[in-house]
Protein backbone atom coordinates (compact mmCIF):
# COMPACT_ATOMS: atom_id res chain seq x y z
CA UNK A 1 0.00 0.00 0.00
CA UNK A 2 1.20 3.50 -0.57
CA UNK A 3 -0.09 6.99 0.17
CA UNK A 4 0.05 10.58 -1.41
CA UNK A 5 1.83 13.05 0.47
CA UNK A 6 1.04 16.71 -0.17
CA UNK A 7 4.19 18.47 -0.55
CA UNK A 8 3.59 20.68 2.56
CA UNK A 9 3.45 17.53 4.63
CA UNK A 10 6.26 15.88 2.93
CA UNK A 11 9.62 18.11 5.07
CA UNK A 12 9.61 16.30 8.49
CA UNK A 13 9.32 13.02 6.66
CA UNK A 14 11.12 13.35 3.40
CA UNK A 15 13.55 10.11 3.85
CA UNK A 16 10.18 8.14 3.38
CA UNK A 17 8.48 10.15 0.70
CA UNK A 18 10.02 8.95 -2.45
CA UNK A 19 8.63 7.52 -5.38
CA UNK A 20 8.20 3.59 -4.09
CA UNK A 21 8.10 3.76 -0.58
CA UNK A 22 5.32 1.34 1.05
CA UNK A 23 3.68 1.92 4.59
CA UNK A 24 4.31 -1.35 6.93
CA UNK A 25 2.78 -1.58 9.60
CA UNK A 26 3.18 -3.32 13.18
CA UNK A 27 1.31 -5.76 15.34
CA UNK A 28 0.22 -3.85 18.50
CA UNK A 29 0.68 -6.92 20.14
CA UNK A 30 4.18 -9.32 20.79
CA UNK A 31 6.89 -6.63 19.71
CA UNK A 32 8.74 -3.68 20.85
CA UNK A 33 7.65 -1.97 17.55
CA UNK A 34 4.81 0.16 18.41
CA UNK A 35 6.23 0.84 22.19
CA UNK A 36 9.16 2.75 20.05
CA UNK A 37 7.15 4.17 17.41
CA UNK A 38 4.97 5.67 19.99
CA UNK A 39 8.24 7.16 22.31
CA UNK A 40 9.38 8.41 18.92
CA UNK A 41 5.66 10.21 18.10
CA UNK A 42 6.67 11.76 21.62
CA UNK A 43 9.98 13.01 21.14
CA UNK A 44 9.43 14.14 17.62
CA UNK A 45 5.60 14.32 17.26
CA UNK A 46 5.79 11.97 14.03
CA UNK A 47 4.41 9.07 14.48
CA UNK A 48 6.30 6.87 11.79
CA UNK A 49 9.60 5.28 11.48
CA UNK A 50 11.36 4.63 8.76
CA UNK A 51 12.86 0.83 7.66
CA UNK A 52 15.21 0.81 5.15
CA UNK A 53 18.39 -1.52 4.90
CA UNK A 54 21.34 -0.81 7.12
CA UNK A 55 24.32 0.17 4.79
CA UNK A 56 25.63 3.61 3.35
CA UNK A 57 25.49 4.63 0.18
CA UNK A 58 27.45 2.13 -2.52
CA UNK A 59 28.11 -0.34 -0.07
CA UNK A 60 26.76 -4.12 0.49
CA UNK A 61 24.14 -4.31 3.50
CA UNK A 62 24.96 -4.69 7.20
CA UNK A 63 25.59 -8.52 7.72
CA UNK A 64 27.22 -8.97 10.91
CA UNK A 65 27.86 -6.93 14.18
CA UNK A 66 31.51 -6.26 13.56
CA UNK A 67 30.17 -4.30 10.28
CA UNK A 68 27.25 -2.72 11.99
CA UNK A 69 29.94 -1.16 14.22
CA UNK A 70 31.52 -0.15 11.47
CA UNK A 71 28.64 1.37 9.64
CA UNK A 72 28.05 3.70 13.25
CA UNK A 73 31.89 4.69 13.21
CA UNK A 74 31.64 5.79 10.10
CA UNK A 75 28.57 7.89 9.95
CA UNK A 76 26.59 10.38 11.25
CA UNK A 77 24.61 7.49 12.99
CA UNK A 78 23.79 8.76 16.70
CA UNK A 79 23.15 4.95 18.07
CA UNK A 80 23.39 1.35 17.49
CA UNK A 81 21.13 -1.06 19.43
CA UNK A 82 21.88 -4.40 18.60
CA UNK A 83 19.70 -6.95 20.71
CA UNK A 84 19.52 -5.21 24.15
CA UNK A 85 22.86 -3.64 23.59
CA UNK A 86 23.06 0.19 23.24
CA UNK A 87 26.12 1.21 21.92
CA UNK A 88 27.00 5.41 21.71
CA UNK A 89 30.02 7.39 20.29
CA UNK A 90 32.31 7.99 22.73
CA UNK A 91 31.62 12.27 22.03
CA UNK A 92 28.23 11.45 23.17
CA UNK A 93 29.58 11.51 26.80
CA UNK A 94 30.97 14.87 26.26
CA UNK A 95 28.06 17.10 26.73
CA UNK A 96 27.21 15.07 29.93
CA UNK A 97 26.30 17.52 32.83
CA UNK A 98 26.97 15.34 35.71
CA UNK A 99 28.01 11.98 35.73
CA UNK A 100 26.70 9.58 38.83
CA UNK A 101 28.72 6.74 40.03
CA UNK A 102 26.88 3.51 41.66
CA UNK A 103 23.88 2.30 40.15
CA UNK A 104 22.23 1.74 43.53
CA UNK A 105 18.88 3.21 44.92
CA UNK A 106 20.75 6.83 45.53
CA UNK A 107 22.67 6.62 42.52
CA UNK A 108 19.26 6.19 40.08
CA UNK A 109 16.84 8.13 42.05
CA UNK A 110 19.77 11.33 41.90
CA UNK A 111 20.38 10.48 37.92
CA UNK A 112 16.47 10.44 37.59
CA UNK A 113 15.94 13.90 39.37
CA UNK A 114 18.72 15.52 37.80
CA UNK A 115 17.71 14.48 33.97
CA UNK A 116 14.30 15.89 34.58
CA UNK A 117 15.47 19.32 35.99
CA UNK A 118 16.96 19.07 32.29
CA UNK A 119 20.47 18.14 32.96
CA UNK A 120 22.09 15.79 31.00
CA UNK A 121 23.56 12.36 32.76
CA UNK A 122 25.56 9.67 32.41
CA UNK A 123 25.14 7.16 35.50
CA UNK A 124 28.35 4.35 35.61
CA UNK A 125 27.92 1.25 37.40
CA UNK A 126 30.63 -1.05 38.08
CA UNK A 127 28.54 -4.09 38.16
CA UNK A 128 25.09 -4.80 37.67
CA UNK A 129 22.40 -2.20 38.41
CA UNK A 130 21.74 -2.96 41.97
CA UNK A 131 24.54 -5.01 42.48
CA UNK A 132 25.63 -3.16 45.87
CA UNK A 133 23.67 -3.04 49.03
CA UNK A 134 20.06 -2.20 47.46
CA UNK A 135 19.68 -5.75 46.17
CA UNK A 136 21.01 -7.45 49.11
CA UNK A 137 19.00 -6.01 51.76
CA UNK A 138 15.58 -7.05 53.76
CA UNK A 139 13.21 -4.59 51.41
CA UNK A 140 12.25 -2.85 54.60
CA UNK A 141 9.98 0.48 53.71
CA UNK A 142 11.01 1.53 57.66
CA UNK A 143 8.25 3.01 59.17
CA UNK A 144 10.07 4.86 61.62
CA UNK A 145 9.20 2.13 64.65
CA UNK A 146 13.05 1.02 64.81
CA UNK A 147 14.12 4.09 65.34
CA UNK A 148 12.13 6.00 67.44
CA UNK A 149 13.69 5.13 70.47
CA UNK A 150 17.25 6.07 69.42
CA UNK A 151 16.96 8.23 66.30
CA UNK A 152 14.45 9.91 66.51
CA UNK A 153 15.64 12.56 64.02
CA UNK A 154 14.40 10.17 61.10
CA UNK A 155 11.37 8.98 62.14
CA UNK A 156 9.88 11.74 60.11
CA UNK A 157 11.85 10.91 56.84
CA UNK A 158 11.08 7.48 56.98
CA UNK A 159 7.25 8.64 57.22
CA UNK A 160 7.61 10.93 54.66
CA UNK A 161 9.17 8.62 52.39
CA UNK A 162 5.86 6.31 52.11
CA UNK A 163 3.78 8.49 49.40
CA UNK A 164 6.96 9.00 47.75
CA UNK A 165 7.65 4.90 47.77
CA UNK A 166 3.85 4.70 46.62
CA UNK A 167 3.89 7.01 43.51
CA UNK A 168 6.64 5.76 41.87
CA UNK A 169 7.62 2.35 43.12
CA UNK A 170 4.64 1.09 44.43
CA UNK A 171 4.86 -1.67 42.00
CA UNK A 172 7.25 -3.33 43.96
CA UNK A 173 6.30 -3.79 46.96
CA UNK A 174 5.01 -7.16 48.40
CA UNK A 175 1.50 -7.87 50.33
CA UNK A 176 2.40 -8.21 53.15
CA UNK A 177 0.93 -8.14 57.03
CA UNK A 178 1.38 -5.52 59.60
CA UNK A 179 5.00 -6.95 61.41
CA UNK A 180 5.21 -7.79 64.94
CA UNK A 181 7.48 -6.23 67.33
CA UNK A 182 9.07 -8.74 70.36
CA UNK A 183 9.46 -6.43 73.39
CA UNK A 184 10.44 -7.24 76.94
CA UNK A 185 8.14 -5.60 79.15
CA UNK A 186 10.68 -3.78 80.73
CA UNK A 187 11.32 -2.17 77.29
CA UNK A 188 7.82 -2.48 76.27
CA UNK A 189 6.56 0.97 78.12
CA UNK A 190 9.06 3.12 76.14
CA UNK A 191 9.17 1.70 73.45
CA UNK A 192 5.04 2.55 73.04
CA UNK A 193 5.80 5.80 74.54
CA UNK A 194 8.03 6.48 71.61
CA UNK A 195 5.37 5.49 68.76
CA UNK A 196 3.10 7.47 70.36
CA UNK A 197 5.26 10.52 70.39
CA UNK A 198 5.66 10.22 67.06
CA UNK A 199 2.35 9.11 65.38
CA UNK A 200 2.92 5.33 64.67
CA UNK A 201 -0.41 3.81 64.79
CA UNK A 202 0.00 0.48 66.78
CA UNK A 203 -1.56 -2.51 67.93
CA UNK A 204 -1.40 -5.03 70.90
CA UNK A 205 -2.01 -8.72 69.90
CA UNK A 206 -2.41 -11.67 72.55
CA UNK A 207 0.15 -14.71 72.20
CA UNK A 208 -2.68 -16.73 70.04
CA UNK A 209 -2.29 -14.16 67.25
CA UNK A 210 1.66 -14.83 66.44
CA UNK A 211 1.52 -18.73 66.30
CA UNK A 212 4.97 -18.51 64.46
CA UNK A 213 6.46 -17.90 67.62
CA UNK A 214 6.86 -20.26 70.61
CA UNK A 215 5.09 -19.93 73.39
CA UNK A 216 8.02 -19.48 75.74
CA UNK A 217 8.27 -16.40 73.89
CA UNK A 218 5.07 -14.98 73.34
CA UNK A 219 3.75 -15.48 76.93
CA UNK A 220 6.89 -13.70 78.40
CA UNK A 221 7.12 -10.37 75.56
CA UNK A 222 4.96 -7.76 75.11
CA UNK A 223 3.86 -8.20 71.37
CA UNK A 224 2.62 -5.14 68.84
CA UNK A 225 2.04 -4.81 65.51
CA UNK A 226 3.16 -2.20 63.06
CA UNK A 227 2.93 -1.03 59.73
CA UNK A 228 5.92 -2.12 58.08
CA UNK A 229 6.10 -2.47 54.59
CA UNK A 230 8.22 -4.83 52.01
CA UNK A 231 9.97 -4.27 49.05
CA UNK A 232 11.33 -6.27 46.26
CA UNK A 233 14.74 -3.94 46.00
CA UNK A 234 15.70 -5.55 42.40
CA UNK A 235 12.02 -4.41 41.30
CA UNK A 236 12.70 -1.02 42.74
CA UNK A 237 16.21 -1.03 40.35
CA UNK A 238 13.82 -2.18 37.24
CA UNK A 239 11.19 0.41 38.02
CA UNK A 240 14.04 3.35 38.46
CA UNK A 241 16.69 1.92 35.47
CA UNK A 242 13.29 2.73 33.58
CA UNK A 243 12.58 5.87 34.59
CA UNK A 244 16.17 6.81 33.89
CA UNK A 245 16.01 5.53 30.60
CA UNK A 246 12.71 7.36 30.07
CA UNK A 247 14.38 10.72 31.50
CA UNK A 248 17.23 10.18 28.68
CA UNK A 249 19.69 9.20 31.21
CA UNK A 250 22.67 7.56 29.69
CA UNK A 251 23.51 4.27 31.75
CA UNK A 252 26.94 2.94 31.79
CA UNK A 253 26.44 -0.45 33.66
CA UNK A 254 30.02 -2.69 33.91
CA UNK A 255 32.06 0.14 33.75
CA UNK A 256 34.14 0.68 37.52
CA UNK A 257 35.22 4.76 37.70
CA UNK A 258 39.05 4.75 38.99
CA UNK A 259 38.90 8.24 40.17
CA UNK A 260 37.33 11.24 39.91
CA UNK A 261 39.89 14.36 37.88
CA UNK A 262 40.20 17.74 39.05
CA UNK A 263 42.25 21.29 38.15
CA UNK A 264 42.17 24.26 40.01
CA UNK A 265 39.79 23.33 42.14
CA UNK A 266 37.26 22.57 40.41
CA UNK A 267 35.87 18.84 39.24
CA UNK A 268 36.69 18.19 35.51
CA UNK A 269 35.30 14.65 35.16
CA UNK A 270 36.14 11.17 36.01
CA UNK A 271 38.41 8.31 34.75
CA UNK A 272 36.21 5.52 33.43
CA UNK A 273 37.97 1.80 33.77
CA UNK A 274 41.63 2.52 33.44
CA UNK A 275 42.43 5.40 30.86
CA UNK A 276 39.35 7.27 29.84
CA UNK A 277 38.51 10.54 30.52
CA UNK A 278 35.16 11.61 30.35
CA UNK A 279 34.63 15.64 31.47
CA UNK A 280 31.36 16.56 33.29
CA UNK A 281 30.69 19.68 35.26
CA UNK A 282 29.53 17.53 38.37
CA UNK A 283 30.40 14.23 39.82
CA UNK A 284 28.00 12.69 42.34
CA UNK A 285 29.57 10.39 44.19
CA UNK A 286 26.93 7.44 44.88
CA UNK A 287 29.14 4.12 44.92
CA UNK A 288 28.00 2.37 48.56
CA UNK A 289 30.97 0.59 49.34
CA UNK A 290 33.01 2.21 46.64
CA UNK A 291 32.52 5.44 48.13
CA UNK A 292 35.96 5.96 50.70
CA UNK A 293 38.19 4.63 47.97
CA UNK A 294 37.00 7.47 45.76
CA UNK A 295 37.51 9.52 48.48
CA UNK A 296 40.85 8.20 49.07
CA UNK A 297 42.58 9.02 45.63
CA UNK A 298 41.25 12.85 45.62
CA UNK A 299 42.78 12.72 49.46
CA UNK A 300 39.12 14.18 50.62
CA UNK A 301 38.91 15.45 54.29
CA UNK A 302 35.73 13.67 54.77
CA UNK A 303 37.24 9.64 53.71
CA UNK A 304 37.75 9.32 57.56
CA UNK A 305 33.86 10.39 58.34
CA UNK A 306 32.73 7.25 56.68
CA UNK A 307 32.61 3.42 57.89
CA UNK A 308 31.65 0.35 55.22
CA UNK A 309 30.62 -2.24 57.27
CA UNK A 310 29.76 -5.82 56.92
CA UNK A 311 26.21 -7.37 57.04
CA UNK A 312 25.12 -11.11 57.42
CA UNK A 313 21.78 -12.03 55.93
CA UNK A 314 20.21 -15.38 55.89
CA UNK A 315 18.16 -16.85 53.15
CA UNK A 316 15.25 -19.03 54.11
CA UNK A 317 13.79 -20.30 50.64
CA UNK A 318 11.31 -23.10 52.49
CA UNK A 319 9.54 -20.74 55.29
CA UNK A 320 6.52 -19.02 54.70
CA UNK A 321 6.25 -15.63 56.42
CA UNK A 322 3.39 -13.81 55.72
CA UNK A 323 5.23 -10.57 58.04
CA UNK A 324 7.49 -9.32 59.48
CA UNK A 325 9.13 -10.26 62.75
CA UNK A 326 11.24 -7.95 64.91
CA UNK A 327 12.94 -8.24 67.86
CA UNK A 328 12.92 -4.66 69.23
CA UNK A 329 16.84 -4.83 71.65
CA UNK A 330 20.00 -4.68 69.61
CA UNK A 331 21.21 -8.35 68.39
CA UNK A 332 17.98 -11.04 68.48
CA UNK A 333 16.97 -11.64 64.32
CA UNK A 334 14.57 -9.49 62.17
CA UNK A 335 13.05 -11.83 59.87
CA UNK A 336 11.23 -10.51 56.81
CA UNK A 337 9.33 -12.04 54.11
CA UNK A 338 11.56 -12.57 50.62
CA UNK A 339 10.61 -11.11 47.59
CA UNK A 340 9.85 -14.54 45.42
CA UNK A 341 8.89 -16.78 48.70
CA UNK A 342 10.63 -17.35 51.60
CA UNK A 343 12.56 -15.29 53.87
CA UNK A 344 15.45 -12.86 54.70
CA UNK A 345 17.02 -12.78 58.73
CA UNK A 346 19.58 -10.97 59.54
CA UNK A 347 20.71 -9.68 63.39
CA UNK A 348 19.22 -6.32 64.00
CA UNK A 349 22.45 -4.21 64.83
CA UNK A 350 24.93 -5.48 66.79
CA UNK A 351 28.51 -5.32 66.68
CA UNK A 352 29.01 -5.34 62.24
CA UNK A 353 32.75 -6.09 61.35
CA UNK A 354 34.40 -2.72 59.39
CA UNK A 355 35.37 -3.25 55.74
CA UNK A 356 37.76 -1.73 52.87
CA UNK A 357 36.58 -1.99 49.14
CA UNK A 358 33.46 -2.48 47.45
CA UNK A 359 33.64 -6.53 46.81
CA UNK A 360 35.27 -9.63 47.78
CA UNK A 361 33.85 -9.85 51.17
CA UNK A 362 34.84 -12.14 54.27
CA UNK A 363 31.89 -14.62 55.03
CA UNK A 364 31.91 -15.53 58.82
CA UNK A 365 31.26 -19.26 58.86
CA UNK A 366 30.18 -18.71 63.16
CA UNK A 367 27.40 -16.06 62.09
CA UNK A 368 25.29 -17.84 60.30
CA UNK A 369 24.92 -21.07 62.63
CA UNK A 370 24.64 -18.84 65.46
CA UNK A 371 21.91 -16.69 63.66
CA UNK A 372 19.91 -20.26 62.97
CA UNK A 373 20.26 -21.10 66.10
CA UNK A 374 18.74 -18.49 67.53
CA UNK A 375 15.52 -18.71 65.47
CA UNK A 376 15.36 -22.22 66.05
CA UNK A 377 14.54 -20.92 69.78
CA UNK A 378 11.72 -18.62 68.93
CA UNK A 379 9.94 -19.72 66.21
CA UNK A 380 7.31 -22.72 66.49
CA UNK A 381 9.42 -26.06 65.61
CA UNK A 382 9.01 -26.58 61.38
CA UNK A 383 8.57 -22.37 60.62
CA UNK A 384 12.14 -22.72 58.97
CA UNK A 385 14.42 -25.44 57.28
CA UNK A 386 17.83 -25.09 58.27
CA UNK A 387 19.00 -27.24 56.07
CA UNK A 388 17.89 -25.42 53.04
CA UNK A 389 19.30 -22.03 54.35
CA UNK A 390 21.64 -19.62 52.45
CA UNK A 391 24.17 -17.27 53.68
CA UNK A 392 25.30 -14.62 52.46
CA UNK A 393 26.88 -10.98 53.39
CA UNK A 394 26.81 -7.00 52.07
CA UNK A 395 28.74 -4.35 52.89
CA UNK A 396 26.99 -0.61 52.85
CA UNK A 397 28.83 2.52 54.05
CA UNK A 398 27.48 4.87 56.93
CA UNK A 399 28.41 8.19 57.80
CA UNK A 400 29.93 8.77 61.20
CA UNK A 401 30.18 12.44 61.29
CA UNK A 402 27.14 13.12 63.30
CA UNK A 403 26.27 13.10 67.05
CA UNK A 404 23.23 10.92 65.77
CA UNK A 405 25.33 7.39 66.49
CA UNK A 406 24.12 4.15 66.55
CA UNK A 407 26.06 1.89 68.88
CA UNK A 408 28.23 4.42 69.23
CA UNK A 409 29.72 5.19 65.90
CA UNK A 410 26.61 4.77 62.90
CA UNK A 411 24.44 7.96 62.10
CA UNK A 412 21.52 5.81 59.87
CA UNK A 413 19.51 9.26 58.57
CA UNK A 414 20.85 10.14 54.71
CA UNK A 415 23.94 12.77 54.03
CA UNK A 416 24.66 14.88 51.31
CA UNK A 417 28.48 16.27 51.57
CA UNK A 418 29.89 19.25 49.23
CA UNK A 419 33.59 19.04 48.80
CA UNK A 420 33.43 22.89 48.38
CA UNK A 421 33.42 22.42 52.16
CA UNK A 422 36.48 20.79 53.32
CA UNK A 423 38.08 19.64 50.41
CA UNK A 424 38.42 22.87 48.26
CA UNK A 425 36.90 21.26 45.21
CA UNK A 426 33.74 22.61 43.38
CA UNK A 427 31.60 20.35 41.45
CA UNK A 428 32.06 17.17 43.40
CA UNK A 429 29.18 15.37 45.88
CA UNK A 430 28.44 12.52 48.05
CA UNK A 431 25.62 11.09 48.69
CA UNK A 432 24.82 8.81 51.42
CA UNK A 433 21.62 7.10 51.89
CA UNK A 434 22.00 5.36 55.43
CA UNK A 435 18.74 3.63 54.42
CA UNK A 436 17.02 2.13 51.13
CA UNK A 437 13.59 3.99 52.82
CA UNK A 438 16.05 7.60 52.66
CA UNK A 439 17.02 7.15 49.30
CA UNK A 440 14.08 9.87 48.15
CA UNK A 441 15.35 12.63 51.01
CA UNK A 442 19.35 11.45 49.96
CA UNK A 443 18.86 12.14 46.32
CA UNK A 444 16.53 15.21 46.70
CA UNK A 445 19.09 16.73 48.97
CA UNK A 446 22.06 16.73 46.80
CA UNK A 447 20.14 17.64 43.52
CA UNK A 448 18.29 20.93 45.71
CA UNK A 449 22.43 21.33 46.64
CA UNK A 450 23.70 21.08 42.90
CA UNK A 451 21.10 22.90 40.98
CA UNK A 452 19.93 25.35 44.01
CA UNK A 453 16.73 24.26 43.92
CA UNK A 454 13.92 22.98 46.12
CA UNK A 455 12.46 20.18 44.54
CA UNK A 456 9.80 17.84 45.81
CA UNK A 457 10.35 14.97 47.30
CA UNK A 458 7.95 13.05 45.27
CA UNK A 459 8.59 12.12 41.62
CA UNK A 460 6.00 11.13 39.43
CA UNK A 461 6.49 8.54 37.29
CA UNK A 462 6.85 8.37 33.43
CA UNK A 463 5.74 6.44 30.71
CA UNK A 464 9.02 4.11 31.25
CA UNK A 465 11.37 2.60 28.84
CA UNK A 466 11.51 -1.33 28.48
CA UNK A 467 15.40 -2.27 30.30
CA UNK A 468 17.22 -5.30 29.68
CA UNK A 469 17.16 -7.53 32.19
CA UNK A 470 20.44 -8.49 32.06
CA UNK A 471 21.84 -4.76 32.93
CA UNK A 472 20.21 -5.60 36.97
CA UNK A 473 21.19 -7.77 39.73
CA UNK A 474 20.16 -11.00 40.60
CA UNK A 475 19.60 -10.98 44.36
CA UNK A 476 22.30 -12.93 46.32
CA UNK A 477 19.51 -15.79 47.09
CA UNK A 478 18.45 -16.05 43.75
CA UNK A 479 19.24 -19.48 42.03
CA UNK A 480 21.97 -19.75 39.46
CA UNK A 481 20.95 -18.56 36.06
CA UNK A 482 21.97 -19.12 32.50
CA UNK A 483 22.73 -15.80 30.39
C1 LIG B 1 22.14 -6.72 54.79
C2 LIG B 1 21.53 -5.36 54.66
C3 LIG B 1 20.16 -5.19 54.94
C4 LIG B 1 19.58 -3.91 54.82
N1 LIG B 1 18.23 -3.79 55.03
C5 LIG B 1 17.63 -2.60 54.76
C6 LIG B 1 16.21 -2.49 54.84
O1 LIG B 1 15.48 -3.46 55.09
N2 LIG B 1 15.66 -1.28 54.60
C7 LIG B 1 16.41 -0.18 54.28
O2 LIG B 1 15.84 0.88 54.09
N3 LIG B 1 17.76 -0.27 54.17
C8 LIG B 1 18.37 -1.45 54.39
N4 LIG B 1 19.73 -1.56 54.26
C9 LIG B 1 20.52 -0.37 53.86
C10 LIG B 1 20.36 -0.12 52.37
O3 LIG B 1 20.48 -1.32 51.65
C11 LIG B 1 21.42 0.87 51.89
O4 LIG B 1 21.42 2.02 52.70
C12 LIG B 1 21.15 1.33 50.46
O5 LIG B 1 20.82 0.24 49.63
C13 LIG B 1 22.38 2.03 49.92
O6 LIG B 1 22.13 2.38 48.57
P1 LIG B 1 23.26 3.07 47.71
O7 LIG B 1 22.69 3.34 46.38
O8 LIG B 1 23.83 4.21 48.47
O9 LIG B 1 24.45 2.00 47.66
P2 LIG B 1 24.57 0.61 46.88
O10 LIG B 1 23.27 -0.06 46.68
O11 LIG B 1 25.62 -0.16 47.59
O12 LIG B 1 25.08 1.06 45.44
C14 LIG B 1 26.39 1.50 45.19
C15 LIG B 1 26.75 1.04 43.78
O13 LIG B 1 27.97 1.68 43.40
C16 LIG B 1 28.72 0.77 42.61
N5 LIG B 1 30.12 1.21 42.66
C17 LIG B 1 30.97 1.14 43.70
N6 LIG B 1 32.17 1.65 43.36
C18 LIG B 1 32.06 2.05 42.06
C19 LIG B 1 32.97 2.65 41.14
N7 LIG B 1 34.23 2.95 41.50
N8 LIG B 1 32.54 2.91 39.87
C20 LIG B 1 31.26 2.62 39.50
N9 LIG B 1 30.37 2.04 40.34
C21 LIG B 1 30.76 1.77 41.61
C22 LIG B 1 28.47 -0.58 43.28
O14 LIG B 1 28.73 -1.66 42.40
C23 LIG B 1 27.01 -0.46 43.70
O15 LIG B 1 26.12 -1.03 42.74
C24 LIG B 1 20.36 -2.81 54.41
C25 LIG B 1 21.73 -2.98 54.12
C26 LIG B 1 22.31 -4.23 54.23
C27 LIG B 1 23.77 -4.40 53.90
Amino acid sequence: MSFTVPTTHSAPILAATHIDARQQTVPAEGSPFPRLIEHFHTGTGIPAVLNTSLNSGGEPIVESPEQALAFLFSTSTDALVINHAVILKEDQLDTVDTIVIGGGIAGLLTALRLARSGQHVALVEADRLGSGATCANHGMLHSGALYARRHGHIVRHCQQAHPAFSALLGTAELPTEDAVYILPPTEAVEFLFHLDTHGITHHQLTPDDVPELRRSVTTTHVLITVRERVFSSRRIIATLAAQCLAAGVTILTGNAIDRITHSAGRVTGVILGAVEHVPAASVVIAAGTGTPELLTRIASRHRQLLKSRLDMMVHLPAARFRRGLIFAALDPPIVMPAPGGGALSSFFGGVQPEIAGRRDFPVDVIKAPLLLREMDQVLTPGTIDPGRASAYVAGKTDYVGTIHAENGVVNPGCHVIDHTQGDNLRGLYTVITGKMTLGFHASKDVTDTILGTDTPLLIEPQEPTAIPTGLLAVEPWAPPTRI
